[in-house]
């Protein structure tokens, strides 16, 4: 007897960012594998049980959970944010693939959630308004020389950036490390937001110039997002500024801009 399984994102902490299909998912789970501090984010119900884990043994509760809807349970996975950033959707998916037959009879069902890099552009206007890629900085599961290359491509093609787990007790110096790289590709002018447990009580919020950032700004609960040239900045007089990265991009051949679409 096969049961369910729904992968689900709790957004970024603010529970009027958590949507009413994930509400919903939760109402209906009995048991619960995740991350400690996100499943202390549910109000659960005494029937409802928590299996908590610590956050590095995502593949490990990826398997514990399906082994217990394919014998019939209704489990949930929890993640921050979306679960499919960085996060449990694409561990769940590793375990199928790789798994025993009957976990590809599981329903599963990917509740989305809003990422912390959108809840960090909100907070700072629309830095995230022209194309823009989503970099991990942890180098637990890819090598440094990989995110290194990403940065330099990601810098030369005009991506905005935002930059997941960009520091940590064990990798203490590689969000410098970026910026050094990153300033060697783009101007200095280019502003930096750190976002810091966006959408929490601790909310804050900082923005600098790619000139000045550096690592110690940002701690694990932050998510930084890098501009390009052509990202700007509103001064306001008592609001901090809006960041803006405009639609219509202003380059140097700007004034090709469309003519290949007529
Ligand atoms: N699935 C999550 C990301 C998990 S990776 C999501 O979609 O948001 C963990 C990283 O996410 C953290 O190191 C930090 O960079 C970022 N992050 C998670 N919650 C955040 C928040 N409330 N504010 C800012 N950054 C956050």
């Amino acid at each position: 007897m096969s049961g369910s399984l729904s992968v689900v994102g709790l957004g970024p902490g603010n529970p009027q960012q958590l949507t009413p299909e994930a509400l919903d998912a939760v109402a209906q789970a009995e048991d619960f594998f995740g991350y400690f501090p996100y499943i202390d984010r549910l109000n659960l119900r005494p029937d409802q049980r928590r299996h908590a884990s610590d956050n590095r043994e995502e593949l490990d509760r990826a398997k514990a959970a399906l082994a217990m809807a394919a014998g019939g349970g209704k489990v949930c996975v929890v993640s921050g944010g979306d679960p499919g950033v960085f996060a449990m959707a694409a561990a769940i998916c590793e375990a199928i693939d790789d798994g025993p037959k009957e976990w590809r009879e599981i329903e599963l069902s990917v509740v989305p959630g809003v990422t912390a890099m959108l809840a960090v552009a909100a907070k700072a206007g629309a830095p995230l308004g022209h194309d823009f890629c989503a970099i991990s900085l942890s180098n637990n599961l890819k090598p440094w020389s990989i995110i290194e290359k990403r940065l330099i491509a990601a810098a030369e093609a005009g991506f905005v950036m935002a930059f997941y787990n960009p520091i940590s007790k064990a990798r203490p110096h590689q969000l410098g490390e970026a910026f050094d790289i990153l300033r060697r590709h783009l101007p200095g002018t280019v502003p930096v937001i750190f976002g810091r447990a966006a959408g929490r009580p601790d909310e804050a919020i900082r923005i600098v110039n790619l000139s000045e950032a550096e690592g110690g700004m940002a701690d694990m609960a932050t998510c930084v997002i890098v501009g390009t040239e052509e990202t700007r900045l509103i001064e306001r007089p008592s609001e901090r500024p809006l960041v803006y990265s405009p639609r219509t991009w202003r380059g140097a051949n700007a004034s090709a801009v469309g003519k290949e679409a007529k």
